[in-house]
């Protein structure tokens, strides 16, 4: 149980909510800044505004998943006002308190280290990477399908990279009946792509063997998909880029060749906010119970 801990959620998306719900279940006392515009309120939450001064009794802070901007600026889809977390604010937390963030900007990396005030950002935990690739996938499918005018089953898909998303991608395009082929550069992922019954390609070789591909999935945060391996797609290939923003391929000269390039950020909270939301909570909530226990043993 969260009995005792005093949390506050500053800004969020359809996600938090559930977080929220499920803090307020485990009975964590839950203030929430930024939700004005939220119709139904969560009983026994309290809503406040963010001076310096009231942010002195909380235990934990928890941001959304997009954390802050380079400003100290936090989304919130429930309130029109800004909402900008400043040094002031920082000066008056508490010394045990955490911040739990889905991603860390450099601003706030830097303003906890400033006040020392321990930082969890959780979408860099590979449990959470794992769970949220089964939404990713859900709504790389749905893209894919969208479209293209032929089945994905039958034709020659290429994933490039075998991390968190690429394996679950690879998978799945491979369950539906794909040809699939997966992109990488070291001998360890060479070998699972074979033992998955895949065919693998190395990451030098890419140039050479994309011009039968039907629809190219990228996962790799990297300038990989380039104008020479471009000029070799048939007019027909559909590129779906997964990699986080601005992307892994050539979006102008992709569009110069008249090829279909999509770059699709965010798609567990677009396709399953609410699984979205419960791959955070659970995550959270069992981060925060162990801090608990950890806390009461140090005290005892
Ligand atoms: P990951 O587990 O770190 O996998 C990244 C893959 O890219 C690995 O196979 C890695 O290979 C490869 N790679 C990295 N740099 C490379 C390079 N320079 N050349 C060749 N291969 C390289 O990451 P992930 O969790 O799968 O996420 C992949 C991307 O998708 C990230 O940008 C993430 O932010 C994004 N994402 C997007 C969505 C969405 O909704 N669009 C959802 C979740 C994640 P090595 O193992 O050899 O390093």
């Amino acid at each position: 149980m969260l009995t005792g801990t005093h949390i506050l959620f500053i800004g969020g998306d359809a996600r938090q909510l559930e977080v929220i719900r499920k803090c307020i279940e485990l009975d964590a006392t839950v203030d929430l800044c930024g939700y004005e515009n939220l119709d139904s309120g969560f009983l026994g939450s309290g809503k406040i505004e963010l001076l310096p001064e009231s942010l002195a009794k909380y235990d934990v802070i928890v941001l959304p998943v997009s954390g802050t901007d380079e400003k100290g600026y936090v989304e919130s889809i429930f309130t029109s006002d800004p909402i900008q977390l400043k040094d002031s604010h920082f000066t008056y937390l508490k010394k045990r308190l955490s911040i739990y963030t889905g991603i860390a900007s450099d601003y706030l990396r830097n303003v906890c280290n400033k006040f020392q005030i321990p930082l969890i950002p959780l979408m860099e935990r590979n449990d959470i990477a794992i769970y949220n690739s089964i939404p990713t996938v859900e709504g790389t499918l749905m893209m894919a399908i969208q479209n293209t005018d032929f089945t994905i089953h039958r034709s020659n898909c290429m994933v490039l990279g075998l991390g968190r998303v690429g394996m679950s991608l690879a998978r799945a395009l491979h369950a539906l009946g794909a040809l699939v082929t997966v992109v990488v550069r070291k001998s360890e992922d060479v070998a699972r792509v074979y033992e998955m019954g895949l065919n693998p390609l190395e990451i030098q070789d890419l140039k050479m063997h994309v011009s039968d591909m039907d629809i190219l999935f990228n996962t790799i945060p990297h300038k990989v998909i380039t104008a020479d391996i471009i000029a070799n797609l048939k007019p027909s290939a559909l590129i779906i880029d997964l990699a986080s923003k601005p992307g892994g391929c050539d979006f102008r000269f992709a569009e110069k060749r008249g090829i279909k390039a999509i770059l699709a950020p965010g798609l567990p909270g677009i396709v399953a906010p609410k699984t979205a939301g419960q791959i955070i909570a659970n995550t959270l909530v069992r981060l925060l119970m162990e801090n608990n226990g950890n806390r009461r043993e140090g005290l005892s």
